[in-house]
């Protein structure tokens, strides 16, 4: 893949089904992708086995056709790569963890899920913030090898800098600092061996040679970890793009439960793509403070990331509901 080439991914996982807020934020990745002549691809994170529901995926898949947005590369019938379901990935997760358990920046954590259970009651109880306390980081070469030759389960955790300071590059909110000392050290590979996301998406990230990360905003807590992953894997990490979520008129996140329909709602209710395609696009960006209307032609040609979080990105079904109009 030459870098010069955006390369933007939609990778949803599939714990349920999503609102038209998240399908927002695939739609800025696929308008630059288009706009740039970079390319789209859809990855499937689906490591989370116990909270996979049923039908989400196709969801995801059908929800991209119906609003009109082609994929390059995933679980695209007929496409040239993938598909790319994290699960089929698991092995080149577990080939980085242990990786970076050799070059000893990760650990086996033999810890019970009932010790952490009540590690963190108690954290909770002392408001301390719930953090693994990094007892197995500590222990001698024969505490381990005792761990290892009674053949206990681990996990992997990643062991952070326990000093300094980690700068995480936004494009949109510049460059935020954080305290190393407030990071734990995560878990990057499971028991039953899959990775989480926190591995999973970044390992995916630079193999896939994704250039630009748009997500939403909860995971810039996420993100000093994500920086330490690069660093200690030595990867250039993409340029990242925290998207405000949208908003509900009331100013508090669209939330599936409250106020926020998805895609196949739209369609139900008679919905125009073209017009909800319009809609979303508008919602966290900008041409001016005028112009509304798009064609998708239009949007492709218009579509920059510097204007992204210009506008309020406030949900008005009204203003659907005249745009529906006019088309
Ligand atoms: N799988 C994550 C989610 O569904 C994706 C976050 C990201 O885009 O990195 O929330």
């Amino acid at each position: 893949t030459s870098t010069n080439t955006p390369r933007l991914r939609f990778a949803p996982s599939p714990t349920g089904f999503l609102h038209i807020g998240a399908f927002r934020t695939a739609l800025f990745s696929w308008l630059y992708a288009r706009h740039s002549g970079g390319k789209f691809i859809l990855r499937i994170e689906d490591t989370d086995l116990a909270r996979t529901v049923e039908g989400a995926v196709e969801d995801f898949v059908n929800g991209l056709e119906w609003l009109g947005m082609d994929v390059d590369e995933g679980p695209v019938i007929g496409g040239p790569y993938g598909p790319y379901y994290q699960v089929q990935r698991k092995a080149l997760y577990q080939q980085y963890a242990n990786q970076l358990v050799e070059a000893g920046r990760a650990y086996h954590c033999y810890c019970t899920p009932e010790r952490l259970d009540e590690m963190r009651k108690e954290q909770i109880a002392n408001k301390l913030p719930p953090r693994y306390d990094r007892r197995c980081r500590y222990l001698t070469p024969e505490e381990r090898a005792a761990h290892e030759d009674a053949g206990e389960s681990w996990t992997v955790r990643f062991a952070m800098p326990l000093e300094g300071e980690t700068v995480v590059h936004d494009m949109l909110h510049g460059d935020m600092v954080f305290k190393n000392t407030d990071l734990d050290d995560t878990v990057i590979l499971k028991t039953n061996g899959l990775a989480p996301y926190h591995l999973a998406h970044l390992v995916d990230d630079h193999l896939m040679g994704i250039t630009h990360v748009l997500r939403g905003e909860e995971w810039i807590s996420s993100a000093p970890r994500h920086v330490q992953l690069y660093q200690a894997l030595g990867w250039e990490p993409p340029l990242f793009y925290h998207v405000p979520n949208v908003l509900g008129k009331d100013k508090k996140k669209l939330s599936k439960r409250r106020n926020a329909p998805s895609w196949s709602d739209y369609k139900k209710e008679g919905y125009l793509p073209e017009a909800v395609f319009n809609f979303l696009a508008m919602l966290g960006w900008a041409y001016d403070d005028q112009t509304e209307l798009f064609t998708k032609e239009e949007l492709i040609k218009a579509f920059t990331l510097e204007k992204v979080g210009i506008s309020s990105g406030i949900y008005d079904p009204d203003k659907l509901l005249w745009m529906n109009g006019v088309y």
